[in-house]
């Protein structure tokens, strides 16, 4: 069945003729789940008891208390086996008394918490309901699906962080056929929007294409997901050749590639960019897989890789727009997490600051190992280079993607004219995890999300 159901998704997707590689297809995916489900406010919706995507609710056939090392042993019927601590499981008790159900959330305090906790039976009480008696008499009852989701082993605790963040991502370099969708579609259709959020999470970045060619449309955009994030630069703020400009994108100059905003200490997480008139000349747009050329700096030059992860570097912005601002933060220009993955990159040459909190002998490995990240970057097979055109509005992970502009010739009564905005990852999360439940009643599942969006690991 899901063999079929991904043949039917892979034929919405448009491939690009000249485009071998999966990731130059552009994406254009409609139609697998019920639009009226998307704007309902959930919270956490994945507590509780949502379906199974396949339908089937995983059946147990043993439950087992191991007392020595405080663990109740749940023994499937496909034969493998989950432990649960019991701390665990009395902290996670689903009773109204323990879990406010309206708000998916844990009433029980930590103070009320006995964290070396016995028990007194686990049984079986059908296949798929497992109830504890703790010491004090208490009842907890745990549903099989509730309890497989949460199962501790490493391949499990993967599985559902990769569902519950998406974080593989595909990395690219020159070869990127930028992904595009159509504005209207996304503004309008749900299953559009979906492909529109699941790429810009996988890939990085779509260009949405139809546009009206009009200030207002990246607020369109971010109501889609909820609402955008207010800076010194306003709620919007429009990229024009401005006299005294408070910021060199504010000019016709050549912008090197660059991440927006490090001079905060958590820059924004997404930038939609509008092009409502473009230059007669010039003003072409560059964009670089910041993950991907991090990774490859990692490869080739760890020393480079250690210093640019390690070493905080001052940035620092002033002005005056939505009101006056001084801003100062210190940040790796990589950032990594506790696993060494590259999470974040927080790059922009213009407001890192002169001031630089080193010691005197890290300053110039400091600036040969940026020097060297800089040029592995801008290598030609690492560059993807594309022009807007009005109506054109590109929407990209300002995390993972360095950009750039080239210069351009500003002609009077023909003034490039861009309006952009900013959202933080946690709402644009939030609004593709949302939908869902919605497609689980469809019975998708993560491998034909992929394929039906073009770029699925089969496809590579
Ligand atoms: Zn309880």
């Amino acid at each position: 069945m899901w063999a079929s159901l991904a043949r039917c998704l892979s034929r919405r997707v448009t491939v690009h003729p000249e485009g071998p590689r999966s990731l130059q297809r552009a994406v254009k995916v409609r139609g697998f789940f019920p639009l009226q489900t998307w704007p309902v406010p959930h919270r956490c919706m994945r507590m509780g008891t949502a379906p199974r995507m396949d339908g089937a609710t995983p059946a147990i056939r043993q439950v087992q208390a191991l007392d020595a090392e405080r663990y109740v042993s749940v023994r499937w019927e496909d034969g493998s086996r989950s432990l649960y601590p019991y701390v665990w499981l009395r902290d996670n008790c689903q009773c109204a008394h323990c879990f406010l159900h309206s708000a998916k959330a844990r009433k029980l305090l930590l103070a009320d918490l006995d964290v070396t906790t016995r028990l007194e039976r686990v049984t079986l009480t059908e296949p798929t309901k497992v109830s504890v008696v703790w010491p004090d008499q208490h009842t907890s009852e745990f549903d099989a699906e509730w309890l497989k989701k949460r199962c501790f082993s490493q391949s499990a605790r993967q599985k559902q962080q990769e569902e519950l963040f998406l974080n593989a991502r595909h990395c690219w370099g020159s070869g990127l056929r930028v992904p595009t969708a159509s504005f209207e579609e996304v503004v309008r259709e749900d299953e559009a929007a979906f492909a529109w959020l699941h790429t810009l999470r996988r890939v990085g970045i779509v260009l949405l294409k139809g546009a009206p060619v009009e200030q207002g449309q990246v607020t369109r955009l971010s109501k889609r997901i909820g609402y955008h994030r207010l800076t010194f630069y306003g709620h919007t703020w429009q990229v024009q050749d401005k006299a005294d400009a408070n910021n060199v994108a504010y000019t016709s100059e050549n912008l090197s590639l660059h991440s927006d905003y490090p001079a905060l200490h958590n820059p924004p997480g997404v930038q939609f960019l509008h092009c409502i008139k473009q230059a007669a000349e010039g003003g072409e747009s560059e964009i670089v897989d910041g993950f991907h050329t991090a990774n490859q700096l990692r490869k080739e030059n760890p020393e480079a890789f250690r210093l640019l992860t390690s070493l905080r570097v001052d940035f620092t912005d002033t002005g005056a727009d939505y009101c006056d601002f001084q801003v100062q933060s210190k940040n790796t220009i990589i950032d990594v997490d506790c696993d060494g993955q590259v999470v974040r990159i927080n790059y922009n040459n213009a407001t890192r600051d002169s001031t630089l909190d080193l010691p005197l002998e890290q300053v110039q490995p400091f600036y040969s190992a940026l020097r060297a990240y800089v040029d592995l970057m801008s290598r030609p097979e690492n560059v993807v280079t594309y022009r807007m055109e009005p109506g054109d509005v590109v929407t990209f992970d300002n995390w993972r993607l360095l950009h750039g502009r080239r210069s351009y010739t500003s002609v009077p009564g023909h003034a490039r004219h861009l309006e952009g905005v900013y959202l933080d990852w946690d709402e644009v999360m939030s609004r593709l995890m949302g939908p869902e439940d919605s497609l689980k009643q469809r019975g998708l599942n993560q491998s034909a999300q992929s394929r039906a969006l073009g770029y699925s690991k089969e496809d590579n």
